[in-house]
């Protein structure tokens, strides 16, 4: 067991009390303060009323000055629909931002107009010009997704909530349905599957931010960006993976290092591990055994030891 996951460790501790509610995806889309929101929590058996359809008066009022945080699976999604490099999607498509909870980067959706309160990029005449590959957030809404770790349990939850914005009639359609099957028609399970590395990773640093950062800490600059990598942009990780000194450093099964040669989501899986490594001294993957005795050596000198 890790320092960092030793609930004997003061700080560990600290941080284990600090766990709460995460929100993953948000529900809001108004920005613009008036709207009146009830957010009702569901879980996946609860039912609700909602119908989204180019019959509504609201159609695509949503798709304006929307504020959309894109996981690792929507990029490789969009990026792969569009048939663009992951880089050049996100120069094209996004705006660098800061999820605050973790204090970690974020691509975010970028909307057209000088204020950003345009329609989104992919919007037209006909509708969402991305509509199979749209971002987990346009799925779910006007569901939100939120995470917790319940006091006591290591096991998170999911739980979702409903959210009413005036704007949206669609609440108003004669359509009940529970959670489940509007995420089954929304095709929301492998998102959230791939996802699950990217959502532990927040969840993490959010309960770690209360307290100054793992350890005590504030995450480097460029560990920063490591994530930014690793969330965003499979071809640079896959690179990095590949050409540095990273499979020098790491104990790699050497049919994984074949399998992300050409498999975005198990790269994506093997690019959390080493975050969750990196931030957290989570074992999901661990140093060569020569490293760690390097790394020992090294830091017996520093103090002194002969
Ligand atoms: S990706 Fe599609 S559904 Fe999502 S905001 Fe843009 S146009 Fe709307
Ligand atoms: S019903 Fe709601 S989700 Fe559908 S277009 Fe209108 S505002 Fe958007």
């Amino acid at each position: 067991m890790s320092r960092l996951d030793n609930p004997e460790d003061p700080q560990e501790r600290a941080r284990i009390d600090k766990e709460t509610e995460v929100e993953i995806i948000k529900a809001v889309r108004s920005s613009d303060g008036k709207n009146p929101v009830m957010p009702v929590k569901l879980k996946p058996a609860d039912m609700f009323c909602f119908s989204c359809h180019d019959g509504v008066s609201c159609w695509n009022v949503c798709c304006h000055g929307a504020d959309i945080t894109l996981t690792p699976m929507d990029i490789l999604g969009l990026s792969e629909r569009l048939d663009m490099k992951a880089r050049d999607f996100l120069a094209k498509y996004t705006v660098p931002d800061t999820w605050d909870r973790a204090d970690l980067p974020v691509a975010k959706l970028k909307m057209t107009g000088q204020d950003g309160k345009g329609p989104c990029s992919f919007m037209t005449g006909e509708g969402c010009s991305v509509y199979e590959s749209r971002p987990a957030t346009c799925r779910y809404y006007p569901l939100g997704l939120a995470s917790i770790k319940p006091k006591g349990s290591d096991i998170k939850e999911d739980f979702f909530f409903l959210v009413k914005e005036t704007h949206c009639r669609g609440h108003d359609e004669d359509n009940l349905q529970s959670v489940t099957k509007f995420r089954d028609q929304q095709g929301l399970a492998g998102y959230d599957e791939g996802n699950r590395g990217w959502i532990d990773i927040l969840m993490k640093m959010a309960s770690w931010q209360s307290i100054g950062g793992p350890g005590g800490k504030e995450i480097p600059a460029q560990t920063k960006q490591m994530f930014f990598l690793v969330s965003t942009d499979v071809d640079g990780l896959r690179q990095f993976i590949l050409e540095s000194k990273f499979l020098d450093t790491y104990e790699i099964d050497p049919q994984a290092v074949e399998t992300i040669k050409s498999d975005d989501i198990a790269l994506l899986q093997l690019g959390f591990d080493w975050m969750k490594n990196v931030l957290f001294n989570d074992p999901a993957i661990s140093l060569k055994e020569t490293v760690m005795h390097q790394a020992i050596a090294k830091a017996r000198e520093n103090m002194g030891a002969t």
